[in-house]
């Protein structure tokens, strides 16, 4: 079967543009423990790389204290810590078929990702769930097993994430909504090569799912 057998929509798609994170996963093997450590890799760099930038207190201009991971005004009492922002995603099965969406902007554009998203404040992570399926794919959805959660960071240099997911099935047939340039329903035994996902998080989840990617093209 095609990788492609699946396709649901397509915009106009350049191709996958290069992101720097092949570079952690690029000749990785299918391994989970492989997996994990990339993950530690990723844990290894800084938490607080932004913070450590910052030097000024954006509400009064005064110059910040740097703790680990923390920053602190002396005259306006601002703190700011290097917390993981939470998302909630799915994946989304019809029978042996696992369903994809190629992101329609950054970080990742134009790369693969699993169907889900940020959390909002207040909000609980089964209404991000829901909420997220019904912008990207257009359904309502049934949510299954919870399947843990996983750090990652949001691009290269982008803020600390943590990604929790949930298996999920569809009512009705989805369509590509915000954030989502296509969706695509893919065997669970080939599914596109790594370096064609946007996020390590998301292999480690689909490799610990069982599934398995087809080797990179050329
Ligand atoms: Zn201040």
């Amino acid at each position: 079967m095609a990788p492609n057998a699946g396709l649901i929509h397509e915009e106009s798609s350049p191709g996958p543009p290069r992101h720097d994170l092949r570079r952690h996963v690029r000749g990785q093997t299918p391994d989970a423990a492989d997996w994990d450590g990339v993950l530690s890799k990723l844990a290894r760099m800084a938490t607080s790389d932004q913070l450590r930038e910052w030097r000024a207190c954006p509400r009064c201009g005064t110059g910040l204290e740097h703790g680990e991971g923390t920053v602190s005004c002396p005259s306006c009492g601002l703190e700011e810590y290097a917390n993981p922002a939470p998302t909630a995603s799915a994946l989304v099965r019809d029978g042996d078929r696992l369903l994809l969406a190629r992101r329609a902007g950054e970080p990742g554009k134009g790369l693969w990702d699993l169907v889900g998203g940020f959390m909002d404040e207040g909000e609980e992570p089964l209404e991000t769930l829901r909420r997220e399926l019904r912008e990207e794919t257009g359904c309502e959805v049934e949510v299954g097993e919870f399947l843990g959660g996983l750090p990652d960071r949001y691009g290269d240099d982008g803020i600390w994430t943590i990604n929790f997911y949930w298996e999920a099935t569809l009512r009705g047939e989805p369509q590509p909504g915000d954030d989502v340039a296509e969706l695509a329903w893919f065997p669970r035994e080939e599914l596109p090569p790594r370096d064609e996902f946007a996020f390590a998080n998301t292999i480690v989840l689909l490799e610990r799912a069982g599934a398995r990617f087809l080797e990179p093209a050329g």
